[in-house]
């Protein structure tokens, strides 16, 4: 089975239903010989997310630790139907990776058939990376026309371990997302959406769907640091760990 050895989408006790603290997360990913991991906890709509200044504060950890490299980031919260987010314009910038997610907790305009508009805002708003989890059959969209569109403004399409056991009623459209990023040559990344260290790293369930569809190996762009780094450098023009504190450098 391929590795995918930087890991896009983590969770630390900043998010109060996940149970490892960031230093258990950097020491799990060190023990498996992970290349890296972005910690990227819920925007501050999720019921149990923390406050703004979690996210204004990232500076503060470490780049490197235990030879893991560490991006910083955020798993925000669509809004609404228009597409609106939860972290301010200004925190989002500094983000190395911001992952975007429809919550129902946290999405006002559950009660539409259709949310392609909501995705369409999400990816041609210049300040969002990743569309994570989103098969979900209660917030459908318009696959085929939002994957294209991703492709277009150099957005990447998350295909999520935890959807396998948690969001079990979206595999199938998960499914039909990867292959339309096939078909499309839309690249994606693997996560695993660890909310407890031992889950990082891990990505067989998604693995194995990807396997059975004969996924292709080249348009997964986390399967080493390198190649998530290059392409959030070169294609989507943002520049990767640069918001340290002046003494880290
Ligand atoms: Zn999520
Ligand atoms: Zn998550």
């Amino acid at each position: 089975m391929m590795r995918i050895k930087f890991d896009t989408h983590t969770h630390t006790i900043a998010s109060t239903h996940a149970y490892s603290t960031f230093t258990e997360n950097a020491t799990f990913a060190a023990k498996i010989g992970m290349d890296g991991f972005a910690v990227t906890d819920h925007g501050p709509a999720m019921p149990d997310a923390p406050h703004d200044w979690h996210f204004r504060n990232l500076k503060n950890l470490p780049r490197l630790m235990f030879g893991q490299k560490i991006l910083v980031g955020a798993e925000v919260n669509i809004l609404d139907i228009k597409g609106n987010i939860d972290l301010d314009e200004d925190i989002l910038k500094r983000l190395d990776v911001v992952n975007v997610s429809i919550h129902e907790p946290a999405y006002k305009d559950t009660d539409k058939d259709d949310h392609t508009e909501a995705y369409e805002a999400i990816v041609t708003n210049p300040l969002t990376d990743i569309i994570c989890h989103s098969g979900s059959p209660k917030f459908k969209y318009d696959y085929e026309y939002i994957i294209k569109l991703a492709k277009k403004h150099n957005k990447l399409i998350e295909i999520n371990n935890h959807t396998f056991f948690v969001r079990r009623s979206n595999v199938e459209n998960c499914r039909r997302i990867a292959e339309i990023c096939k078909k499309t040559g839309t690249g994606i990344v693997v996560s695993s959406d660890a909310h407890f260290s031992m889950d990082i790293g891990n990505y067989d369930l998604a693995l194995g769907m990807l396997e059975e569809i004969d996924f292709p190996e080249e348009l997964i762009m986390n399967t080493t640091y390198e190649k998530f780094k290059d392409f959030m450098e070169n294609e989507r023009g943002k520049k990767m760990g640069a918001w340290v504190l002046q003494a880290q450098i």
